[in-house]
């Protein structure tokens, strides 16, 4: 407790030092947890997703910018997702949703689909979308003012499958109206 306002200076894990490396820390109830070095963070993310398939996005990102083999699975995780993402931004955003957010005059939009959840919020010529359920997440970015808009995979909690599935389901139920995004003012930067 006596420490916790004050910043880290070693990594819990490698004890290197955390001015030099960067870090992460992680807070459970508020109270600081842990301080890990950047690479330290990184491992224990590649061992997560080994065990559980489970990514995350410092480790997608670093997964494209590697070209270590050691990240291969997940670099085509991440092309799976990137054709699913295509076929989203084709069929929701060119489909209905980017003209439903240029159109509003709110920000924030929010539509439920049983237990998944998709959150809309637009600002400064971004739109991010994140579709969410139960212990996983996505979030995509569109350029707002661009009809047809690829999207970008901004960030990612989940398993290739969850991503999938999220995308599909909500893909899916677009083309059948089945989604119908209210403005909600809780809905912000995410
Ligand atoms: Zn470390």
């Amino acid at each position: 407790m006596a420490e916790e306002h004050t910043d880290p200076t070693n990594c819990s894990t490698c004890k290197t030092s955390l001015a030099e490396s960067g870090w992460v820390s992680y807070y459970k109830d508020n109270e600081l947890i842990s301080s890990v070095c950047i690479g330290c963070d990184l491992v224990e993310k590649f061992m997560e997703w080994h065990k559980s398939g489970h990514i995350t996005t410092p480790l997608h990102l670093h997964a494209i910018l590697s070209k270590d083999q050691i990240y291969n699975r997940i670099r085509m995780s991440g092309e799976r997702i990137r054709e699913e993402i295509d076929r989203f931004s084709r069929w929701v955003w060119a489909g209905g949703l980017g003209h439903l957010v240029r159109e509003s005059n709110e920000r924030g939009h929010r539509a439920d689909l049983a237990a998944d959840t998709m959150l809309v919020w637009s600002c400064a010529g971004r739109t991010a979308i994140t579709l969410e359920t139960t212990g996983a997440s996505i979030t995509l970015l569109a350029a707002t003012d661009e009809p047809q808009g690829r999207m970008g995979l901004q960030g990612i909690s989940a398993t290739e499958s969850q991503a999938l599935r999220l995308l599909s389901v909500f893909s899916e139920a677009w083309v059948r109206r089945e989604v119908v995004p209210k403005p909600d003012r809780n809905v912000g930067m995410f």
